[in-house]
């Protein structure tokens, strides 16, 4: 197996790094051509505007969706999460370039100013009874999950901040920032 990073912007180090320990190979995407070596992809965080241009003019948007609709995996953090998202709720720019695989609403910064970046032990019932150490960094929130998303995690006040569709993976937080490789070996099945 072969686990493809898309390396155009933000924090795809930190999950090459995560798959290495898991004994993955990985290779970092910037090109259209790189998309036939790999199984799999993770979209990492950074920001999910600079992603999405970037994305058009390396002319990755359309083979990565035909990839992606004919089949292979996909997990979006953070950024990653709200390019995956069929919707966005807000601060989504004109033109936007987005991917639009999942049926999720995302909201954009949805935890405002003073809530900039913190850490929460997070309920994962799919993950086991231990709780997930959950790095939210200016993250978004699922607004709306369409009938066929799992929902994966809630917040204590219901935001949804993690869910799959089939072969999607959706988290609003980091998994790559921590020592816990749990969304790392989910993902790796799926
Ligand atoms: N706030 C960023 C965005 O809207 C996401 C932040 C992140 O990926 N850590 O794209």
């Amino acid at each position: 197996m072969n686990v493809g990073i898309l390396a155009l912007q933000g924090a795809f180090a930190e999950h090459e790094t995560m798959l290495h320990n898991l004994g993955v190979t990985t290779t970092q995407v910037r090109l259209p051509a790189q998309l036939e070596q790999i199984d799999r992809l993770i979209i990492p965080g950074g920001e999910s505007t600079a992603i999405g241009k970037l994305l058009e003019t390396y002319q990755l948007l359309e083979p990565l969706k035909a990839r992606a609709q004919a089949g292979m995996p996909v997990w979006g953090t953070c950024a990653g999460m709200i390019l995956l998202a069929r919707e966005i709720t807000e601060g989504r720019r004109e033109g936007q370039p987005a991917l639009g695989l999942m049926d999720i609403t995302a909201r954009r910064n949805a935890f405002g100013r003073q809530l900039d970046s913190f850490e929460q032990a997070l309920s994962v019932p799919m993950l086991g009874e231990e709780p997930f150490p959950a790095v939210f960094i200016r993250a978004p929130q699922i607004d709306r999950v369409g009938p066929d998303v799992e929902i994966l995690a809630e917040l204590e006040d219901g935001r949804i901040v993690a869910a799959r569709q089939g072969h999607f993976l959706a988290t609003a937080f980091h998994p790559e920032l921590t020592r816990d490789d749990r969304f790392h070996r989910l993902f790796l099945e799926l």
